[in-house]
């Protein structure tokens, strides 16, 4: 019992220290909200009434900060870090590379004649430059140019991390490209919250800003860290390449409506008084399907700092599993054949008058306004629905989509059967100018019906990738290891782009001398019937409706590659100039990122199976096999040749099986290394991304198939890899 398993097993029995790790939670939580967050209140508190302005036009209208502003902020903020124990203080950012990024520097400087100050200035608030010649750029920034720099972006709080101020930043080169998710986010955000102010010109002229609202919810899944580190599998990929799935998985599901257990409610506990202090609204904590698979939700925010409080979550996260000795896996997949991981992003739109525009009304007015954003949604997902997918795509989180599990890659939207009627009926406007009694049937019937369906609207449609939820769209494709700033950039930018379209023809029937009633009617007729091929109710994950979708025209964009493909496509270019999130250079820069970042991740899977299949795999089976052997030979010379036969045939079938399945192995690890070698060769990003795909990855399959089998053979205590059962029923 020498292997790596069996001591990661022995530290577990329920050693108590695991368990004792119990938290006292405050009797208020609310008392700790924002605690070490550089908040509107502590604003208030410590700025000048100029300043505090200042930040606030800045957060609601965009305008610039002022030099002299910026140097009293840092002052401020210095003071009130400095207060709580602060010695540094970083530019939080968020790289190409999927995870958050920080440089520390001291507050401490040292000055003449022996002595040092605390400084920090509005200078340094404002831009610092990291050491960043290695974060990805897709060779937009060579590294022999100029390097990228970070610059404070005011409209999401600053906030203390240990003994850190951190402040949020956007990345971008010195020739202005971006080289982060923030920058284009924020771009996007504007787009739409000026093409949605204008269509609710329409509707309420009282409104001058629409903000974009995000909640997302985070699934992952926990695993002892003992356990963990005793697979090199998990720690260097994040998933599971080998491992026969457990006699018990989620078949009962128990697990979901289970009390979460003792040892992870302490670490939620203690995740909870973690967010509250930074400001993270978490509401709800529950099991998830799958065993030792959990979620967190918050109340939502504003896009860009929900996408903030997001990152800094799962920050968050891993360092305080660490600390209950679990390790927190984000990947997607991480088990086979237990249910995945994905965040699924609720997104809406909310004035500064304080309405959701995609919450029914009281009135028929109200409800033509829903509607109108309602309808521009699905249209903006029905011209650009390959963008979104694009949006979500990585090596990953193809587990999910388009692997039978939730939820499929064909991007379609659900709306549920009582809205679907309603849009039956306004595909019937008439064409032009509606008779006075059109005009109250529409009213009575049709658009004032609307928040009593609402109400009793109660189908739940858990397939759709794209669901409207009563007052919100739930974009459910995306991944558990996702930055949602990605999906969010594109959400918000077909939106913009789509209430602009949708502006531009309502103003022209108005023009034409329609009522703007009728003229609105009249562009969401004529939507509804281009969208109707998008909008699916039926069963998502079924194989009818992957040829139905066929039929119907969309894509079926099942693999990374693939999707990445679409996402260079002319439309989409187009799109991101004309909205001025992405030059087309950009897009090419990050796209290329992505497809490098996907090979690279089959890559390092590639040579973590080989070394796993050849070093450990093998060697226990052959090593059972031997035994096998010593008991045949044993019996042959106890029983004679004739009665051994009968007595050892089983062992025999075993003795070949192993060989069989050892052969595979071998034969397959040996074509991967091959096919791996010829993939990382090629020169395309595309191409390359392709190879691996489709040449490297299938091999991944065959050696797991077979090593599966022969963990169902080999005697337990030989198996070198943790098991299933070890890892998902250990808490
Ligand atoms: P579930 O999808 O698990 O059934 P709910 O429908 O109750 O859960 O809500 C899920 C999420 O939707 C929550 O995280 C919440 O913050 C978010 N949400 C609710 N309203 C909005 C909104 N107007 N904009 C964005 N997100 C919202
Ligand atoms: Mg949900």
């Amino acid at each position: 019992m020498s292997t790596l398993r069996f001591k990661a097993l022995e530290t577990l029995p329920f050693k108590d220290f695991r368990r004792d790790n119990s938290i006292d939670v405050p009797a208020k939580l609310s008392e700790l909200f924002c605690q070490n967050v550089f908040s509107e209140q502590t604003m208030r508190e410590y700025l000048t009434k100029e300043a505090f302005q200042s930040i606030m036009d800045a957060i609601k209208k965009g305008t610039k900060i002022q030099r002299h502003i910026a140097d009293q902020v840092a002052v401020a903020m210095k003071d009130w870090a400095m207060s709580k124990g602060v010695t540094h203080y970083t530019h939080w950012f968020q790289p190409l590379t999927g995870s958050t990024a920080e440089k520390h520097d001291s507050f401490f400087t040292p000055i003449e004649g022996g002595r040092a100050i605390e400084r920090f200035s509005g200078g340094m608030l404002i831009q610092q430059e990291p050491d960043a010649s290695s974060f990805p750029n897709g060779g937009i920034r060579n590294t022999f140019e100029a390097r990228g720099y970070t610059a404070w972006d005011p409209t999401s709080p600053a906030f203390i991390m240990g003994t850190t101020l951190c402040i949020p930043s956007i990345f971008i080169s010195y020739t202005g490209e971006t080289l982060d998710y923030k920058a284009p986010l924020l771009r996007a955000l504007n787009a739409v919250d000026e093409a949605a102010t204008n269509v609710m010109q329409y509707f309420d002229k009282n409104v001058t800003k629409v903000t974009p609202t995000l909640g997302w919810e985070q699934e992952y899944f926990l695993v002892d860290s003992a356990l963990y580190q005793s697979r090199p599998d998990l720690v260097l990929t994040g998933k599971t390449l080998l491992g026969h799935s457990p006699a018990k998985g989620q078949q009962l599901d128990d697990h979901y409506f289970g009390s979460i257990p003792t040892r992870v409610m302490n670490f939620m506990k203690e995740l909870e008084i973690e967010c509250m202090k930074l400001g993270i609204p978490v509401t709800t904590r529950h099991n998830e399907v799958a065993p030792n698979q959990f979620e967190l939700a918050p109340m939502f925010e504003e896009v860009n700092v929900a996408v903030d409080h997001n990152s800094l979550l799962m920050d968050i996260m891993a360092r305080v599993a660490h600390k209950h000795h679990f390790h927190i896996l984000f990947h997607e997949k991480p088990f086979a054949g237990v249910n995945g991981s994905g965040k699924h992003n609720n997104w809406s739109l909310a004035t500064d008058t304080g309405e959701n525009l995609l919450s029914p009304g009281k009135n028929p007015k109200k409800n033509l306004q829903f509607l109108t954003f309602f309808v521009n949604t699905i249209k903006a997902v029905h011209e650009y629905a390959d963008l979104l997918r694009a949006s979500i795509a990585s090596a990953s989180n193809d587990h999910r989509l388009g692997a039978n599990e939730a939820p499929p890659a064909i991007i379609s939207v659900f709306i549920g059967s009582q809205l679907f009627r309603v849009l039956e009926e306004l595909e019937k406007v008439t064409n032009g100018k509606l008779s006075p009694e059109e005009k109250t049937e529409l009213k009575l019937n049709v658009v004032g019906k609307i928040p009593e369906i609402l109400l009793d609207n109660t189908d739940r449609n858990r397939t759709s990738p794209f669901a409207f939820t009563g007052n919100k769209f739930e974009i459910r494709a995306v991944g558990s290891s996702a930055n949602c700033a990605e999906s969010m950039t594109v959400m918000n930018t077909i939106a913009a782009k789509q209430l602009n379209d949708f502006k531009k023809e309502v103003d022209a029937l108005i023009e034409k001398g329609l009522k703007k009633d009728e003229a609105i009617f009249n562009v969401l007729r004529e939507y509804i019937k281009q969208c109707k091929n998008i909008m699916f109710e039926g069963d998502g994950y079924s194989d009818d409706w992957a040829k139905e979708a066929k039929k119907r025209g969309l894509n079926n964009l099942k693999t990374t590659p693939e999707a990445l493909k679409q996402e260079m496509d002319k439309k989409f270019l187009a799109l991101y100039e004309e909205m001025g999130i992405f030059t087309h250079r950009e897009v090419e820069a990050r796209n290329e990122i992505k497809l490098e970042k996907y090979s690279t991740v089959i890559d390092i899977e590639a040579r973590v199976l080989s070394d796993i299949a050849r070093n450990h795999i093998i060697p226990s089976a052959l090593n059972y096999q031997n035994r096998l052997i010593e008991n045949v030979k044993g019996l042959k010379e106890i029983f004679g040749d004739k009665e051994f036969k009968t007595l050892a045939k089983e062992q025999m079938s075993l003795i070949a099986n192993i060989s069989e399945n050892v052969s595979k192995i071998k034969v397959s690890v040996e074509d991967l290394l091959k096919a791996r070698a010829t993939a990382k060769a090629v020169s395309s990003s595309q191409k390359q991304a392709e190879d691996y795909c489709n040449k490297v990855k299938p091999l991944f399959d065959v050696i797991r198939d077979a090593s599966d089998d022969l963990e169902m053979m080999v005697d337990d205590e030989l198996w070198p890899m943790t098991k299933y059962r070890e890892m998902l029923f250990t808490r």
